[in-house]
This record gives structure tokens, sequence and C-alpha cells, in this order.
């Protein structure tokens, strides 16, 4: 009799954007004459880029003759896409990456969860509270977090590191030594950040105790202020204990395109092996490549045009955050984030659970965001809004809040 994988029965309710979706989805039903505007899900709302359309169109029509057609690509990814980011992302920062330390993905989503394959049970993970859930949510499935605590919302096996305005969002060392260690920078959800000192710490702590980093820098190209770092391989030493994961999904619009890239350094070891072998192997096994169009495009995201077009998006974004995060402010909300990250995460008022200011922002603005609970128990008392809807929209919302 076949057994199933009884961790996933561990999990706790639906994946938080489908709880979502189902709240809204009944919403909607019940009320088909109002006008839902969604700041919810961190999802891209600008076309892509003409620089990337133009470089589809070019590779659809290369895969049109027998004479360009490509089919399987490499395990790592086309070398002049790897070339593109090896080039820009790091060389031009300052950081050496070796072509076969890149590993081109379909996206960070699918790197984050997967990367638990390369990993022992045995390993504790220390994640920030609260956090992109796909981290905790992918370990708790292959059998790595203990159990589930109802009443804490947490699991028994995890180290928790609170980052709430206490702290200033910046997790302290944990007490208890995790073996892995995730930290997404700029933050989703909270759209605060670590500075190069701060980051430093925890390579240093990381090199100490011998355990890993994975560093989800999906929102680099959102950063604005000089002393935070685009990479953490601008960190002393980070290349012996940090694994980065990047995603083309918000610097360049590719959420529905699919494209990502995770690089794991060669120094990266656990005794004599060494992890960049461990992931060739299971990408190479598991994974069949990113399609040769959407590399095309992906490599068109470096070219001049691409740079230029894709730092307007990021400009166009970063407007609305910086409409939600004043409009905010002078209503008199908490706000923080949205200076370096799509995201504004606030306060709710007068220490309103989370959901239900969720509820009344849906039931009386007719705005979608995400409750801060859904992110972790420190999470709660806050809720967060995204920059990715279109202008008009996010000025709308903002009339709409300031009515409430
Ligand atoms: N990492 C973080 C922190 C994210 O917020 C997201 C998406 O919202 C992802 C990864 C997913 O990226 P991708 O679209 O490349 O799978």
């Amino acid at each position: 009799m076949f057994k199933i994988n009884d961790n996933y029965l561990k999990l706790p309710g639906s994946y938080l954007f489908s709880t979502i979706a189902k709240k809204v989805a009944a919403f909607k039903e019940a009320n088909p004459d109002k006008d839902v505007i969604s700041l919810g899900i961190g999802d891209v709302t600008q076309p892509l880029a003409p620089a990337v359309i133009d470089a589809l169109h070019k590779a659809v029509d290369e895969m049109s003759r027998a004479e360009t057609f490509h089919g399987y690509a490499p395990d790592l990814g086309y070398e002049f896409l790897r070339s593109a980011i090896v080039e820009d992302d790091y060389k031009a920062r300052g950081v050496e990456i070796a072509l076969d330390e890149v590993f081109v993905s379909d996206g960070a989503k699918s790197d984050s969860g997967n990367i638990v394959d390369i990993f022992s049970q045995d390993n504790v993970i220390a994640v920030t509270d609260p956090v992109y859930p796909v981290y905790v949510d992918s370990n708790a499935m292959s059998g790595k977090t203990g159990d589930y605590l109802k009443d804490k919302e947490c699991w028994s096996n995890v180290v928790y590191m609170p980052c709430t305005a206490e702290n200033d969002f910046v997790p302290a060392l944990p007490e208890r030594t995790p073996d892995i260690i995730y930290i997404c920078c700029p933050n989703n959800p909270t759209g605060t950040t670590l500075n190069k000192d701060q980051l430093q710490k925890w390579v240093d702590y990381a090199n100490e105790k011998k355990a890993v980093i994975i560093y989800d820098a999906a929102y680099e190209a959102y950063i604005s202020e000089a002393d935070v770092p685009h990479s953490i391989y601008e960190c002393d030493n980070a290349k012996t204990c940090a694994i980065e994961m990047r995603s083309f999904s918000k610097n360049a619009g590719f959420t529905g395109t699919r494209l990502g890239f995770t690089v794991i350094p060669k120094e990266l070891k656990s005794g004599d092996v060494s992890l960049n072998s461990l992931w060739a192997r299971r990408h190479g096994t598991k994974f069949n490549g990113a399609p040769y169009i959407i590399q095309r495009a992906g490599e068109a995201v470096y070219s001049e045009a691409g740079k230029a077009q894709t730092k307007e998006q990021i400009a166009y974004y970063m407007n609305n955050a910086k409409v939600i995060r004043e409009g905010l402010q002078g209503m008199g909300y908490t706000v923080f984030g949205g200076i370096n990250a799509p995201y504004i995460w606030l306060q709710t008022p007068d220490g309103m659970k989370s959901w239900d200011f969720f509820d009344n922002l849906l039931e009386k603005a007719n705005v979608v965001g995400t409750p801060g609970s859904g992110f972790g128990p420190s999470g709660e008392g806050y809720f967060r809004l995204t920059a990715f809807g279109s202008a008009e929209n996010t000025k709308k919302a903002l009339e709409r809040i300031k009515n409430l």
C-alpha cells in the first residue's frame, strides 16, 4: 500500500495567499458591484519592458527554424545569461563569481523551496519572524521542523528570530545555534533591510558556527540606500557560508514569465563536500532548464535598453511605495519599509488583530492587503501593502483608506 509524506498533514491551513484569495472571491461574489483594489499579493502589474519583448519575439522566431531551434537547455542555464549575471550582478559590484557557480532556474520560489533537498533531516533552521512562508513550509514538508504548535502558531524545532519595531527589524543572533539560516534582504514582508555591517555580523556568525545562510535577494533591485549590500558576497568571507537566490520577477516583471537563479560558491562546503556539486547533481536530475526564449528575455534585462527600462519600472513602483508610505503617515499610521523595498509594513491601529484589519479594509475600503500574522507570530499587529499596483489604483486605495 502506498504511503504519503505525512509531513504534509502537519502543515497548518492553506498557503497564506490561497486563504486571502478565497476570502476576496467570497467578498466579490457577495458584492459584485464593488471595485476591489488588490495591494495584497506581491505580483507586478506593469508590462514587460520593450527590450524584453523584442528579445522574446526574436527567440520565438529562432524556435521556428531548424537551424536556430533550441531543445533542452544546458543544466546550469545558457552561458549568455550566466555571463551577463556574473558581469552585471556581481563583477560590477566588485564580487567575483564563476560561471559554474550560477544555476539558472524558473524562479526563486522553486529554488528556495527545493534547496532543502541537499540538507539532512537533522538540520535546525532559523528564520526571521515574520517570514516569507516558503522557507518554513518547504522545511516542514521535508520533515525538518518538528511539530506544529497550534496555540503558539509556530514549529517546535525552528529557531524564530523576531523582527519587530522594537529591534528595528534587525534579527538578534539566536540563543540556540541553527544550522541553516534564512535571510531575506530587502525583506518580504517588512520591507526593511540590513546594512552591510549588520549583514557582516551574520556572515561572521555563520562562519563561526559552520552554519549556512540562504540569502534571498529577490528584491535587490529596489535598494536605494548606499549602505545596503546588493549581494551577500559583498561581505567578507561570505562565499564559505552563503547561498544567494535571485529572481527576475520583481526586477523585470517576470512573475508570469518565470526566471531566477541561485549562486553557490565552490568554497561553500560541508566537510569535503561542496554544496555546489550537490546542487548541480540535484539540478541536473530534477530540473530540465528554464526555456531558451525566457533565458534570452532574461539576457535582454542586462542590455543597455533593458537596464534603463527596468529601472523606470522600479522607479514607478517605488513612487507608489512613497505614495503609500507618506499617505499612511499623514493619516497617523506608523509605517516601515518602502524605501529599499516595494512593501510597506504598517502597524495596525489600536493593536487591532491583523486579520480584523484585513476584514475591515476589505469590507469598508474594498482594498486587499496581507495580514502580518500570516507571516509568523511576530507579524501580529502589522499589515503589509504592496507597491505593485498601478499608480492610479494605489492613489485610489489610499483615498479609500483615508475615509475609513
Ligand atoms: N522570494 C521572496 C522573498 C519573494 O517575496 C518571492 C515572491 O514574492 C519570491 C522569492 C518568489 O520569486 P519567484 O517569482 O522568482 O519565484
